[in-house]
């Protein structure tokens, strides 16, 4: 199955009625475009639903949730589970993004928890990792990874792993201009895959989407995704423009 795909990350932007003219114009444009590759509309959770029912326009066109909750359900005041996620028509979940590693203290231990949690909801979780700019600078980018990367999923057995599309997001290119060069996220995105070859076989880590995410546009989108072990991306600012979006899209290979 090929690993391609393209995830794009709303965070806290849009409403009911820009969630939903956003969506239909991507689903045209892809159409139009004839891409034909997977591609994944992370919404707000209020708009979820909606834009569930409008990316059915385009048949590749997929609906994901930003967050999830480690538990199934119970008395947690304004969380949300993987179970509401999915019966409104999503199919993936965002799990630790560094915005919620950073602002809201989830750790790898939690995060352990939610990606199991999604994965027993249905539901494909994109799992975030990636260092700061203070780590990169000392020299500590690769142990960040493998810290994160074991942290996150390695309790999952090899079949449930398989389900899990993982994010490479230097925190230091997300939403500051700065991307990654091709060589130097290629260069994570390898050691990630040889990490889960590892830890799971070859089979394993060669199915699985490495996306990379940070500044990720259409101007720099091409020689990212041209990259051996790059499948995709997550893209956060240039989600919202839907020409800019589409065109990211189109260099999926
Ligand atoms: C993100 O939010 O995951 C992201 C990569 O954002 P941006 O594309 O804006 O850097």
């Amino acid at each position: 199955m090929s690993r391609l795909l393209l995830a794009a990350n709303w965070k806290m932007h849009l409403d009911l009625t820009t969630a939903q003219e956003l969506t239909s114009e991507v689903a045209s444009m892809l159409n139009a475009e004839a891409v034909s590759a997977p591609v994944v509309l992370c919404a707000p959770a209020p708009m979820l639903q909606a834009v569930a029912h409008l990316a059915k326009e385009h048949q590749g066109l997929h609906v994901g949730g930003q967050n999830l909750h480690a538990e199934k359900q119970g008395a947690f005041t304004g969380e949300i589970s993987g179970e509401m996620i999915r019966s409104v028509g999503a199919r993936y979940v965002i799990v630790g993004h560094s915005e919620r590693r950073q602002y809201f203290g989830e750790d790898d231990a939690l995060l352990a928890r939610k990606v199991s949690r999604a994965l027993d909801a249905g539901l494909t979780p994109i799992f975030c990792l990636g260092e700061t700019l203070a780590e990169r600078e000392a020299g500590q980018t690769e142990a960040v990874a493998e810290r994160q990367l074991r942290g996150g999923l390695y309790h999952l057995s090899a079949a449930d792993v398989a389900q899990v599309v993982i994010a490479y997001e230097p925190v230091w290119a997300i939403g500051t201009g700065k991307t990654a060069s091709p060589e130097q996220a290629q260069a994570v995105h390898a050691f990630l895959r040889g990490l889960l070859t590892q830890q799971y076989g070859a089979a394993v880590a060669e199915g699985l989407s490495l996306l990379y995410g940070g500044s990720v546009k259409g101007s720099n989108a091409g020689e990212l995704f041209a990259q051996a072990d790059i499948d995709g991306g997550l893209v956060g600012g240039a989600s919202l423009q839907s020409r800019e979006f589409v065109t990211i899209a189109k260099a999926l290979k």
